[in-house]
Formats: structure tokens, sequence, C-alpha cells
């Protein structure tokens, strides 16, 4: 990840200044993202949708870590928005990480979770000799949300789908889970 061609990120936080705290010297942004080549897309597209969320709102934003974890992109952000504004930055938060956890992080393309002690996300080509993690059938790429609406549960079953990048509310039945 150090020195060679880090053009995409520089470009990234310039092109979205307005995101990135603080401004000016884009290495030094707080959200300077520390992910590989494959994930530019998926985090261009974030920006565009967080930007058009703030934008419309005229609230605060600025990204606070963008980074790979256990496979799969964390994005935080720290900001003041209408509760609209936040539910569509979060929602773009979702789909850019929905979409890390199965697109190769070297390049770009459909890949999955793969490796044992350390996780990480590849393509077949750029697999190395990992295993592919196993995903039980039907769920692959499917999110299971927990959120309190109130004190009220409620648990949201969604797959995310890769060729249209959103999100598909599914039927849990459909999944053979037993709903609570
Ligand atoms: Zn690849």
């Amino acid at each position: 990840m150090s020195g060679g061609v880090q053009d995409w990120r520089v470009e990234l936080v310039r092109t979205y200044a307005d995101l990135f705290h603080p401004f000016g010297d884009p290495p030094r942004a707080e959200g300077w993202p520390c992910v590989g080549d494959g994930w530019r897309d998926l985090l261009e597209r974030a920006c565009k949708r967080i930007r058009a969320a703030v934008e419309a709102d005229g609230g605060t934003f600025h990204a606070t870590q963008i980074k790979e974890k256990y496979g799969s992109l964390r994005f935080y952000w720290h900001g003041s928005l209408s509760p609209e504004a936040d539910a569509k930055v979060e929602e773009a938060v979702d789909l850019a990480e929905a979409r890390s956890a199965c697109t190769c992080e070297v390049c770009g393309e459909e890949g999955r979770l793969r490796g044992d002690a350390w996780l990480t996300t590849r393509c077949a080509l750029h697999a190395e000799g990992r295993p592919a993690v196993a995903v039980r059938p039907g769920l692959e790429n499917v999110q299971i949300e927990e959120r309190y609406v109130g004190d009220r549960r409620v648990i949201r079953y969604r797959r995310y789908d890769r060729e249209h990048d959103r999100f598909v509310d599914v039927d849990p039945t459909s999944l053979g889970i037993e709903e609570e």
C-alpha cells in the first residue's frame, strides 16, 4: 500500500474535498482510503451518493476512516445531518461495504471472502491460494440487519445485488431462516 501508485486516492480526496478533513493535503486527510486499488470504483460511487445527500441537506459530513477489516470495507464518518440525509449516507456506506464484500480488492472484479486467520476479498486470479470461506447456499451476499425502532426490534433481510448495485429485500422464509 505504501509508495507507488496512489493517484486515485489523491484524486478521490481532491474531487470530494468537501467530504474529507483536513482540507488541502490528501494523504493527511482522516478518511484517506487505506484499501486496495480494486475498491476505487465502489468508493467513488459512495462519495458521489454521499455528496448528493449532504448537499441536498446542507448539513456537515466528513469521512473519519476508510479501511479494510476482515476482508471488507469499513467507512466511518462524522457529521451532523437531518435524519433523512443521515439515512441516505448510511445507505451509501452500506452499499459500498456490501460491494466490497464481493469485489476483489486487487482488481475490482467479482470476488469472494477468502482466507482463514487473515481474511481478504479476492477473485480467483488474485486468490493466491487462499481458500474461499464457506457460505451457506442461498445466503450469498445476504445481510441480516438488526435495528431498534424505539424499543421494537426490527430485523431486515436483504441481498446485495452486485449487478445493479442495490439492496433487494428478501423474505426470510425463502432463506430457510426461522423468523423470531
Ligand atoms: Zn482480482
